[in-house]
């Protein structure tokens, strides 16, 4: 599939440390998980490599926190129309390696060069303040200055996006950034950073380390450690996101965490049940379940439930499965074999349990996972408390709107939540009532670059996207000025 590269100069397999491409001590296969084929060998840095380009980040720091706000701002919008004009060569590398559906990778691309363009934007309004002075002879301002070196470890299911949402507004702000990719999606990683150096981002500003899962350990470990690294933005679980947390404490650093999800889907009696169907599908399947905000917990009222689960059902069974690149596949492979085991698990428990199936079920050959529906849904099943990240949607039974939303906050998890109804008191209430980062009523998908997404409880700090995103990259300082 990469052979039918527009641009195969793309195709970068060395890692970006101070402008300069290295091949690391080491090699690591990045594979196809929609036929196992190896795609190519990516330089395996480690914690030395780390270190070389966290100082490289430092070294660059002061020429380019002194750029004007406008400069920096023309460097990143070149960076987005690059992204733009290679849409299809970045979609086409990042189908391969993490195995999405095509139009859904271009779909990707766009939404990360989306952020690339709004924080092109907004590096021309990191402004700052003037106060009231509280003694004539002073003056009170406050400054907004870029906290510095910021590091980026980001997850496979998004491996462009993820990358843009942080790096975008880190460089919009003046910061400098070391990141560390996906192990199993380097690629594509690797094609932005390369269209980053096309678009003049200076040498040391952008650098990407590459590193398997054992050396991402290893480089994880120096980027929190190191006193120059003032910024850790991280996207993944849970778990790893603790760990990181940990680390940074001996240095006090800020963090911004995207983590694990475990969202709800609400459909009250009153709901549109037919665009409530579409909205749990689209929410539910994309990425074949792999999105932190991908519904993981269908709540149905007693008083439709019977007629969403056989629409539902009939629309899950339309879904077309296979390789990414085909035409009409809109089920792509499940990343690697552990996530085929968690679904299967999940819904063998749900089977075991009560639950009645009503769609799929079952593991295909190769990487791929029917999409699979169980009605009759139990609070003591596995899926019910823990992230499934695959295409399995089990459905519950509930009787009133109270019962629903206790239901919906009964995770440690606050990241989407999705319900619908046509009340509109309801949609206040219920709003209002759950406790996640983010709320849908009436939609399915929600993300997009000027709206701030993140979440409450152990779902992550901060929020990405937005004004709001260039929080994080920005220290605020009080000045007060005397003898006037
Ligand atoms: P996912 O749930 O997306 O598989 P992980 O949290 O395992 O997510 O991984 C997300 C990113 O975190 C990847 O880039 C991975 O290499 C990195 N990572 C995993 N474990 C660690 C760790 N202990 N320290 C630093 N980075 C890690």
């Amino acid at each position: 599939p990469l052979s039918q590269l527009k641009d195969p100069s793309l195709l970068k397999t060395d890692a970006l440390v101070n402008g300069t491409w290295v091949t690391g001590a080491g090699r690591f296969d990045v594979l196809d998980p929609a036929t196992g084929q190896k795609l190519a060998d990516v330089a395996n840095l480690g914690a030395l490599d780390a270190e070389a380009a966290i100082a490289a980040a430092n070294a660059a720091w002061p020429a380019w926190r002194s750029k004007t706000a406008k400069e920096r701002s023309i460097i990143l919008r070149k960076w987005f129309d690059l992204l733009m004009a290679n849409q299809d060569d970045l979609g086409r590398i990042m189908t391969a390696e993490q195995g999405k559906p095509l139009p859904e990778a271009k779909g990707e691309v766009a939404y990360a060069a989306s952020f690339v363009e709004w924080f092109a934007e907004e590096a021309k309004r990191v402004n700052g303040e003037t106060l009231p002075q509280f003694d004539n002879n002073r003056r009170l301002l406050v400054l907004r200055q870029p906290i510095g070196v910021c590091a980026a470890i980001t997850p496979w299911n998004f491996p462009i996006a993820m990358i843009t949402r942080k790096v975008a507004p880190a460089l919009a702000a003046g910061c400098t950034v070391v990141i560390k990719p996906a192990e199993l999606t380097p690629l594509t990683a690797l094609a932005a950073a390369e269209l980053a150096i096309r678009a003049g981002i200076p040498a040391g500003v952008l650098n990407m380390v590459t590193a398997d899962a054992d050396n991402s350990i290893a480089v994880g470990k120096v980027l929190c450690a190191s006193d120059i690294v003032r910024h850790i933005s991280f996207t993944g679980s849970t778990e790893v996101g603790r760990i990181l947390m940990a680390q940074s404490a001996p240095t006090v650093k800020k963090m911004s965490l995207e983590l694990g999800g475990n969202a709800p889907f609400i459909v009250f009696d009153d709901a549109d049940i037919d665009s409530a169907v579409e909205g749990a599908f689209a929410s539910k399947y994309r990425n074949a379940g792999q999105t932190c905000v991908c519904s993981n917990r269908i709540y149905v009222q007693a008083g439709v439930y019977d007629a969403f689960v056989a629409k539902f059902a009939a629309k899950v069974k339309t879904a077309k499965v296979g390789n990414g690149f085909d035409d009409g596949v809109n089920q792509g492979p499940l990343i690697e074999e552990a996530a085929l085991q968690k679904v299967e698990r999940h819904v063998q428990d749900a089977l075991a349990k009560g639950g009645r199936l009503v769609a799929g079920g079952k593991r295909l050959t190769g990487q791929f996972f029917e999409p699979t529906v169980v009605a009759d849904a139990t609070a003591d099943m596995l899926c019910a408390r823990e992230e499934t990240f695959g295409p399995f949607a089990p459905v519950f039974k509930f009787n009133t709107e109270q019962e629903a939303i206790d239901a919906a906050n009964a995770t440690e998890f606050g990241l989407a939540s999705y319900f619908y109804t046509r009340d509109v008191g309801r949609i206040w209430r219920v709003s209002e009532a759950l406790e996640y980062g983010m709320v849908g009523a009436n939609v399915g998908i929600l993300a997009t670059e000027h709206v701030p997404f993140g979440g409450v409880k152990q779902s992550g700090l901060g929020r990405e996207g937005s004004h709001h995103g260039m929080d994080d990259y920005v220290e605020i300082k009080y000045l007060c000025i005397g003898d006037i």
